[in-house]
């Protein structure tokens, strides 16, 4: 059975609404809902076009919303965080809700987990080999990828890795990606991160749930320095090239063949 669209009865002078429960606009003519890359249509239930990412998420049905759950879930943009791993979910879960007296303790991963999950960039985490860089002093654990569409926080299952540490540390480099402090180049079909530096890995140690060995009980200076050592970097990777948090509301995401990247209008 169809239901019918839901509609409002207004009184003089009230201003008809015009953004819909996810805050997009309106559509009063089409009866149909922007979600962003899809419309929406109220009556069925159901999208007008096929989810684009459909491929990583097999286990829905392609013209579903929000996992099928739009009681509890929203997905403004269409473009999500997604965990493919359970054991990361769950500490992403625990992490995220974690409270002391009220409080929650790990604000920082909390604001950044929102603005990577309201993004229209997909963020994707899961488990995979992470292959070492020639030249770096120790194996790597963790890394972002890129194949032109999606990012992918990639935790190696094979090392002892904890999504506390490693997972939360790759995404403050999303994070970074998100403020255009980083950008891929695509290299062989594999996103390559760019622009990478002191200031970027310094934030990743400092700001992870849990810390890396090597970094527990170091200040924001002695963590510099060490990073500074194990990435090897020479004294014109100190600092971020720009910040661009202000014109941020304005940026496009740019997929080429060989570029991922965002860009930023100048104002
Ligand atoms: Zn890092």
């Amino acid at each position: 059975m169809l239901t019918k669209a839901r509609s409002f009865t207004l009184k003089d002078n009230v201003i008809f609404p015009r953004q819909g429960f996810i805050g997009k606009e309106l559509d009063s003519e089409s009866d149909l809902a922007d979600h962003g890359v899809r419309k929406y249509d109220y009556s069925t239930g159901r999208f007008m076009a096929i989810d684009p990412l459909w491929e990583e998420y097999k286990a829905f049905n392609t013209y579903q919303y929000a996992a099928n759950n739009p009681m509890i879930m929203i997905d403004p943009s269409g473009f999500t965080v997604t965990f493919t791993n359970s054991e990361h979910q769950s500490a992403h879960d625990r992490i995220y809700n974690e409270q002391v007296d009220g409080v929650y303790v790990n604000q920082f991963y909390r604001d950044m987990y929102d603005k990577l999950n309201s993004s229209d960039v997909s963020y994707i985490v899961k488990a995979t080999t992470v292959e070492n860089i020639p030249g770096m002093t120790e194996p790597r654990s963790g890394t972002i990828t890129t194949d032109g569409q999606n990012i992918y926080i990639d935790i190696d299952p094979n090392q002892n890795t904890k999504y506390e540490r490693e997972g939360t540390h790759e995404m403050i480099h999303a994070l970074q990606f998100e403020r255009g402090q980083e950008d891929f180049q695509l290299i062989n079909g594999k996103g390559v991160g760019q622009r990478n530096c002191v200031d970027a890995e310094a934030e990743a140690y400092e700001h992870s749930v849990v810390r890396n060995s090597d970094y527990i009980g170091l200040n924001t200076q002695e963590i510099r320095n060490k990073v500074r050592t194990q990435y090897r970097f020479n004294q014109n990777q100190e600092h971020f090239e720009d910040l661009r948090t202000d014109e941020v509301n304005q940026r496009t995401v740019l997929r080429t063949p060989t570029f991922f990247g965002i860009l930023y209008p100048k104002p």
